[in-house]
């Protein structure tokens, strides 16, 4: 059994938002010991630990219990808070605090060479994606019905492979697309780092540390804005 006087968040191991996420609990007044396999970090100067995992596994993670804080993309945690809504499960998580770190949008993109009059131009297509529920949702906003092609990476050689005839995939520069002869066309979501916290408010001693952290977190933020 955990002990809940100790509060524990889950960050990215290694990627986009690992750098970022520790920096801002630095800058909190937060330090950690470093294990050997750098998988969990005991807090040092406060009762708050890390574990570092795969940014996708972070809602599960608070959803289940095992952390109580996590920096996340919108992105994936909307995903996932879909998910669970069209499986019936309840709300489990959400976002207490934008971080202004990690942007980037969920957009489409389409080979360079085709006419762009509209989302109407993608009916009856493919799409592939590693974000079938946000882009189920803007399709159904747009009243288009396309087909969804699940893939969990390169999505964007998805079209050159036949697999699809398009794509949706986050954008931040462009560059990508730009070398797989795409082009964005229209935006599905717009995403930023945030910090993620159980639906429920905790109910003891950690309560008390979270809102500490939170206190400290907004004077860093507000200095950054
Ligand atoms: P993990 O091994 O943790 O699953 P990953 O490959 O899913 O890593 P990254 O590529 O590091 O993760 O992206 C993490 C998050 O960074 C994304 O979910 C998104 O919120 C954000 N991000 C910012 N810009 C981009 C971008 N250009 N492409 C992809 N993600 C971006
Ligand atoms: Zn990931």
């Amino acid at each position: 059994m955990r002990t809940h006087d100790r509060l524990r968040i889950a960050i990215q191991k290694s990627g986009r938002l690992s750098d970022p996420a520790r920096d801002l609990l630095a800058r909190a007044g937060l330090g950690f010991r470093e294990s050997r396999d750098r998988l969990f970090c005991y807090g040092e100067s406060l009762p708050i630990d890390l574990l570092l995992v795969r940014d996708d596994d972070i809602p599960g993670l608070i959803a289940e219990g095992t952390c109580d804080l996590g920096v996340v993309g919108q992105n994936v945690l909307e995903e996932q808070a879909l998910e669970r809504e069209a499986s019936g499960q309840p709300e489990a998580f959400r976002a207490i605090r934008e971080l202004g770190f990690g942007r980037c949008r969920l957009s489409v993109a389409v080979p360079n060479d085709w006419d762009w009059p509209g989302p109407a131009r993608l009916e009856g297509t493919r799409l592939a994606t590693s974000y079938p529920q946000l882009l189920a949702r803007w399709l159904r906003n747009q009243g288009v019905t396309a087909e969804p092609v699940v893939l969990s990476g390169s999505v964007e050689i998805a079209p050159r492979l036949g697999k699809a005839e398009a794509i949706c995939d986050l954008v931040s520069t462009g560059a990508t697309l730009l070398a797989n002869q795409l082009k964005e066309t229209a935006v599905v979501f717009e995403s930023q780092a945030v910090l993620v916290a159980p639906a429920q408010p905790f109910g003891d001693a950690r309560a008390e540390l979270a809102a500490m952290l939170l206190r400290r977190l907004d004077a860093v933020l507000s200095v950054r804005a």
